[in-house]
């Protein structure tokens, strides 16, 4: 079977300008990722390149070759674009326009413009950087981890390597001129593979968008928007795996349960703005003092809980001591007014009760229980409580 190009490349003209609606459409149902908005709009920019360049016979040269390459070049650009946005970097304009405008100078040149070879030599390098350009954003951005980044950039950087392979096999791949650009399978085959490449990579473009929305969506979900500490919710699923996988290690795990001190004085006294503010101090404290590894979440009013992987009792109790002093320095005011905070916090580990979070959190409430009772602004662990395990 013989591809026609013509066909071809009608049936890439609607593929393109299809797909680039969809992912436009997309944007409009969430606008969320401004990103989606560049790339759809680079896939119509790129469908009306290709119109312009099918007409060759029919417009005039400097349309097809002048206009419809620099609009093409003009698509990859915005499609860069598109990634530097979604991996929240700058858009440099001039990075954009270069590519066209370089195309447009050099078809200026009366020897560049009559070249059939420099035409191609240029155009591979025009489009090839901006898809390796793509490639290489993606790759940068690998920290936050998205399934569809990896595939998407093999995918630019291979569409790079085709088309920076047309100048070289140029002779020795079934060869194209002027006169026979229509009709080398050279260049049906690469209308081809661009086709391919606009279809794979929108769906993957639209992919990797909702697993970012999908994922910012599980953030929210599993925190506490007034600290920004995890929720109850995910501490319970968190902590359990986390209990699960040092059971199976055999490592020991300590969970902290941290209660602010007269914290309904502190909102009667001072209001319920300024009570929100130690909620927050507290809670930086926590991220600040705590070990990096530590499981801490507001597990509802003023009370928290903090899980300790690999922390036996002594290691616990140095943590909540050193955020327990930090937090009884701290000055807060209101209205002028000064006014200090204190927290109580009691101490439950697996060698008390075994790597179960519902029986840690017990534990741990009967040593709160006990460091409330006995004074507040003081840890206490499951072997200092004076209430039986069995009470
Ligand atoms: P104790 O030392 O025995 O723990 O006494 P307490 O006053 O801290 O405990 P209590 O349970 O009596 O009061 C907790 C208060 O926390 C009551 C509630 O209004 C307040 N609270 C719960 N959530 C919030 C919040 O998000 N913001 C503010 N400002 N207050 C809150
Ligand atoms: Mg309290
Ligand atoms: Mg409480």
């Amino acid at each position: 079977m013989r591809l026609d190009l013509a066909t071809l490349s009608v049936v890439t003209v609607f593929v393109t300008m299809l797909v680039g609606s969809l992912l436009v459409f997309s944007w409009f149902q969430n606008r969320s990722v401004a990103a989606l908005k560049w790339w759809g709009c680079s896939m119509i920019v790129a469908a009306l390149g290709v119109f312009l360049m099918i007409g060759r016979g029919v417009l005039p040269g400097w349309v097809t070759i002048g206009l419809g390459n620099a609009v093409v070049f003009a698509a990859f650009g915005l499609s860069w674009a598109g990634f530097r946005i979604f991996e929240r970097r700058a858009v440099l304009v001039v990075v954009v326009v270069a590519g066209p405008l370089l195309w447009l100078a050099a078809c200026g040149i009366p020897a560049f413009y009559k070249s059939f070879e420099l035409r191609v030599l240029l155009a591979s390098l025009i489009s090839g950087s901006y898809a390796l350009a793509s490639a290489f954003e993606l790759w940068r951005g690998r920290a936050e981890k998205l399934g569809s980044r990896y595939p998407l950039a093999v995918i630019f950087a291979g569409h790079a390597l085709m088309v920076l392979s047309r100048y070289p096999t140029l002779d020795h791949w079934g060869g194209a001129t002027e006169q026979t650009v229509f009709t080398a399978p050279w260049v049906t085959m690469h209308a081809f593979e661009a086709m391919v490449f606009t279809v794979a990579s929108s769906f993957l473009l639209l992919g990797m968008t909702k697993e970012r929305v999908e994922a910012e969506q599980r953030l929210i979900a599993a925190r506490d928007p007034l600290t920004g500490a995890r929720n109850r919710r995910a501490f319970m699923t968190e902590g359990r795996d986390l209990l699960d996988r040092l059971r199976r290690d055999g490592q020991p795990c300590s969970l902290q349960l941290l209660d602010l001190d007269h914290f309904k004085r502190i909102n009667d006294r001072h209001g319920h703005g300024a009570g929100d503010q130690v909620l927050r101090t507290f809670c930086a404290a926590a991220s600040r003092i705590l070990p990096g590894d530590a499981l801490f979440a507001r597990l509802g009013g003023e009370e928290f809980g903090c899980l300790l992987p690999l922390a036996d009792e002594a290691q616990a109790r140095e943590a909540a001591e050193a955020l327990r002093t930090a937090f009884a320095n701290y000055r807060f005011e209101a209205d002028g007014q000064p006014f200090g905070a204190t927290v109580s916090i009691g101490i439950a580990t697996s060698d008390d009760v075994g790597h179960i979070l519902d029986a840690l959190l017990a534990a741990a409430d009967l040593s709160l229980y006990s460091a409330k009772g006995s004074g507040r602004n003081r840890v206490v662990s499951l072997a200092e409580t004076p209430v039986p395990l069995a009470a």
